[in-house]
């Protein structure tokens, strides 16, 4: 049920808690100002008040932000975005850092000047893909969590002289359940003790049949340390990523996921963003969680700014009055009344809950917290 502080609703009449309290006693009922009450009651202590009421559901304030459908010939193709998982040690930073020097080999502009986040790479196939640089099963499944789906490939990473270990278990789990295809990158071939046999083995135990065992999952024997076969793991996704058929409507504002998000003292919040559908670009109105923003600059993963970010395009966005959290849903919105509208409404909510757990954890406050 719908539920307000006593100060909340104070707060938003621009009234005093004490007055509203005063109300409430007088209809019989003893409230300290951390209480909550009920939408009906605050409506009618609010009406008594004097104040007109305007009751808005979730529905109402969130709606249109996100998921509004896209006719199919406004589809083009994007870019797969893919994640790194699998067990500690087994090599997935070392992997993503071989991987992200194989763009600066092959010259793409600028090369890498900094970290953020996220990147992209020039597949042997031609074609784009977008790797996310928080590798770790909690990030995964924290943005799922929120409701944003942002990968579309998982790479797992087994070390051949490991095998497979719980957290590889764990990430297959996790891929399954969020129906993700998986690719098998076999790693560390390049030591004595390699045994990839053994790895191929073990994943039939998590019924994951590889290729060469006559399956349908992709596996590619690969070295972090001396680049072995980088570019048939990303022609291997390439592949994977032609048989997902994936598209987004550029051409329609945009919406994202937060990827991770800091305060820099230069630059104030700096939120790095997966634009996953409709195309961002300075001068936007973006909301993030309770956050929002009007894009001042974009910086794409080579450190050049640019005007703009397509679908499965990485950027960091400057230009946020707060700092988002990973995982916050990312939406264009119309104006700046309409940002404030939807990022006040979550604060509220936000505080709302907060309250609520405190009401319902404590005792201990007293008059003097009027
Ligand atoms: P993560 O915990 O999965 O991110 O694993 P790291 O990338 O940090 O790697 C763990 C250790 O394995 C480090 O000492 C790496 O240098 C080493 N390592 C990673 N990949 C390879 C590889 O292909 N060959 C060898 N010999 N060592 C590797
Ligand atoms: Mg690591």
């Amino acid at each position: 049920p719908e539920t307000i502080t006593i100060q909340e609703l104070a707060n938003r009449m621009t009234e005093r808690g004490v007055d509203v309290i005063r109300l409430l006693m007088k209809q019989g009922a003893m409230h300290k100002i951390t209480d909550v009450i009920d939408a009906d009651t605050a409506q009618l202590i609010a009406e008594e008040m004097g104040h007109t009421v305007k009751r808005v559901a979730e529905s109402d304030v969130e709606e249109g932000l996100f998921d509004t459908p896209d006719t199919d010939e406004a589809l083009e193709a994007r870019p797969a975005v893919v994640t790194i998982m699998g067990h500690v040690d087994h090599g997935k930073t070392s992997l993503l850092d071989a991987i992200r020097k194989t763009k600066v080999v092959t010259g793409e502009a600028g090369g890498i000047t900094q970290h953020i986040g996220a990147y992209q790479v020039t597949t042997p196939l031609g074609s784009q893909v977008t790797f996310i640089d928080t590798p770790g099963h909690a990030a995964f499944t924290a943005m799922r969590a929120r409701g944003a789906k942002v990968t579309d490939i998982v790479v797992l990473v087994v070390a051949a002289d490991d095998g497979v270990m719980p957290q590889t278990a764990e990430a297959i789990h996790h891929a399954k359940a969020a129906g993700v295809p998986l690719i098998v990158a076999i790693n560390k071939v390049d030591k004595a003790d390699a045994n990839p046999d053994r790895v191929r083995a073990e994943l039939l135990q998590y019924e994951i049949q590889v290729e060469t065992l006559g399956g349908e999952t992709l596996e590619v024997e690969v070295s972090a340390k001396t680049g072995h076969n980088l570019d048939k793991l990303l022609e291997a996704i390439a592949l994977q990523a032609e048989v997902l058929d994936l598209k987004a409507n550029p051409d329609r504002a945009a919406e994202g996921t937060v990827i991770e998000a800091k305060l820099d003292r230069g630059r104030g919040p700096v939120a790095t963003v997966l634009v996953q559908r409709g195309t961002l670009r300075t001068g936007d109105i973006i909301v993030a969680g309770a956050e929002w923003g009007r894009v001042r600059a974009l910086i794409a993963d080579t450190g050049a700014q640019v005007k703009e970010a397509p679908p499965s395009m990485p950027v960091e966005v400057l230009g946020f009055n707060g700092t988002p959290e990973a995982g916050d849903r990312v939406a264009v919105v119309e104006s700046e009344a309409r940002a404030r509208e939807v990022t006040e409404y979550r604060e509220r909510q936000r505080r709302d809950r907060l309250a609520a757990r405190g009401a319902a954890s404590g005792a201990g406050r007293s008059l003097a917290d009027m």
